[in-house]
């Protein structure tokens, strides 16, 4: 069992930070013994009972004495180095001269995390504030420019490797149902509904021109295949038509969309009202911000949805802003759907610090909003969906690939080929941290101008090569939701095996979970201190009282990834 020595501010992200890497853990109680005490406060007390003390803190603290450290406090945020992981500090850093064995460096090669295994008790130092990280990264999250960097995945990789080269035992739940890489959902911002809404608009002259003479420079500069071009003359040509009533709407998409993810199970996210744009926190929001479609005109196409079971939810034009507008907003939805429970994304990732608050109290189960308009990746630094810590009990599921932000010109304006490879490695980095990818495929980007249907289908087939399960927002927040709930009652580690005692939610459960056992007995060479995942042993777990989990039998036990 870990203790917690941090600091009273930090209680929330020590909370937060030990949900997403679950293994048993209590702040700490003086008196109790530990396998291992992680101390954050300036002052240790000396009669600390454990075998392996780390040290998270970005100054000179008194203790230091004691461990052979040196500490000297830097700079504000610095690349910093452990094992060929490169990662962000975004808080102060403390480089460190140490009797220990430089573990994590900066760039310049100045040591800021140490181990010392040969003295009496074994210390790990490290020269940043741990928590201070976490609440960064889950409030204020990275700037896009680390979009790509598992910042926090990264924290949680270190210590846990920390454990098993200090030799400590532990279980942990890992963030991703038995069986599976990762989970994946797919979400669709309904900003427009038809073209037809648009009639001598910016949207209509904005559609004419790039399906016209923006498509042909593009074509001419090898960025659209010919076929795509004429097709978008097609649908510029066709538009009188449309208007008049003579031809299909190319930009109603829902039943393709059915088509193409069939049984996968996706997400709408509908705005509340029509030609309202929503406000800045001073002043009003750009007029082209406003839907121009009534949901309440579509209520037929909204429950064919459902029926098909997909999840409707809003997307929020003022909820981020304030409890009265989020309330209204949600009921507005909620009264076309009959649903109570269903999440938000707010349009144009519109954002302040204590929206998660709003959202909540206004009834929201989960927000989909945090990501980047201008990159795909990981704001928060991790794969998985957590609890703002702001709010008790609404997750944030991160918005991780949204179609504009790799396509659109003013934004990464990839080529499709670019914009796979980078999907490719974010779905890399999904497998080795399991977790949640969240998709945003705006509804109208299958149809011209956009024409990103094909892309959108071979991404698809990306994902499926790994081992996913897919599922609706809400089923996909109530999966992390249980094992949210989960409590470790007792761990015993004896001398044949390890007892597991673990409480979760009531019933047989759908999607069982995996219990990691990490012992001193699984590891076999002196991988332990490598960033991967180092030997374990794993047990499915659907809801028994008591896990048996024997030392034995290692063909089961799991090598390092390579
Ligand atoms: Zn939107």
């Amino acid at each position: 069992m870990i203790g917690v020595l941090s600091k009273n501010s930090e209680t929330r992200a020590v909370q937060e930070f030990f949900q997403l890497f679950k293994t048993p853990w209590e702040f700490y109680v003086p008196g109790r013994s530990y396998d291992l005490v992680i101390a954050t406060r300036d002052e240790i007390p000396e009669i600390v009972n454990t075998s392996a003390l780390v040290i998270y803190h970005s100054q000179p603290i008194r203790f230091d004495d004691q461990i052979g450290v040196l500490a000297e406090s830097q700079r504000r945020g610095d690349w910093v180095e452990w094992n060929g992981v490169e990662f962000p500090i975004y808080g102060d850093l403390a480089t460190l001269q140490s009797v220990g064995r430089p573990l994590v460096k900066r760039k310049t090669f100045d040591v800021v995390g140490s181990i010392d295994v040969a003295s009496e008790r074994s210390t790990v130092r490290f020269g940043f504030d741990l928590f201070y990280e976490v609440a960064y990264l889950l409030s204020q999250g990275q700037p896009a420019e680390n979009a790509g960097f598992l910042t926090l995945d990264t924290h949680i990789s270190l210590l846990r490797a920390m454990m098993v080269s200090l030799a400590v035992p532990f279980v942990e739940v890992p963030p991703v149902p038995a069986g599976y890489d990762f989970m994946a959902c797919l979400t669709h911002d309904v900003d427009f509904v038809g073209i037809r809404d648009h009639r001598f608009d910016r949207t209509m002259w904005g559609f004419l021109y790039r399906s016209t003479l923006g498509s042909l420079l593009k074509a001419l500069a090898g960025k659209l295949s010919w076929s795509k071009c004429m097709r978008n003359w097609a649908a510029a040509l066709s538009l009188p038509l449309v208007h008049l009533g003579l031809r299909d709407d190319f930009w109603l998409e829902f039943d393709r969309y059915m088509e193409i993810e069939r049984q996968l199970g996706s997400t709408f996210f509908f705005l509340p009202s029509k030609n309202v744009p929503g406000t800045l926190e001073i002043g009003s929001a750009p007029k082209s911000r406003a839907a121009k479609y009534d949901v309440a005109g579509i209520t037929e196409q909204v429950a064919k949805l459902v029926q098909k079971g997909c999840e409707v939810g809003l997307h929020g034009i003022d909820a981020w802003q304030n409890l009265e507008c989020a309330q209204s907003e949600r009921s507005r939805i909620g009264e076309i759907t009959g649903k109570s429970e269903f999440g938000t994304r707010m349009h144009w990732l519109y954002w302040k610090e204590s929206s998660p608050e709003i959202l909540e109290e206004a009834g929201f189960t989960y927000d989909s909003t945090f990501g980047y308009n201008q990159a795909i990746g990981f704001r928060a630094g991790t794969t998985q969906p957590f609890c703002p810590l702001g709010a008790e009990s609404l997750l944030e599921l991160p918005l991780n690939i949204q179609d504009s932000a790799m396509f659109y010109s003013d934004r990464m304006a990839l080529s499709e080929k670019e914009a796979l490879n980078a999907c490719r490695e974010l779905l890399q980095s999904m497998s080795s941290s399991g977790g949640a990818l969240t998709v945003n495929w705006h509804t109208r980007s299958l149809s011209p101008e956009r024409l990103w249907g094909d892309f959108y289908v071979k991404l698809l087939e990306e994902i499926r090569t790994c081992r996913v399960r897919f599922g609706t927002a809400r089923e996909i927040v109530g999966w992390f939701r249980e094992r949210r709930a989960l409590r470790f009652d007792s761990v015993r580690f004896e001398e044949n095996g390890v007892c597991v005692a673990l409480r979760g939610p009531a019933g047989r459960l759908e999607t069982p979970f995996t219990v990691r056992v990490h012992h001193p007995k699984f590891v076999s060479d002196g991988s332990a201190l490598g960033s991967h995942m180092p030997a374990h042993k794993d047990i499915q777990w659907s809801g028994e009282g008591v896990l048996a989990i024997p030392y034995e039998n290692v063909a089961d036990i799991c090598e390092p990834r390579a």
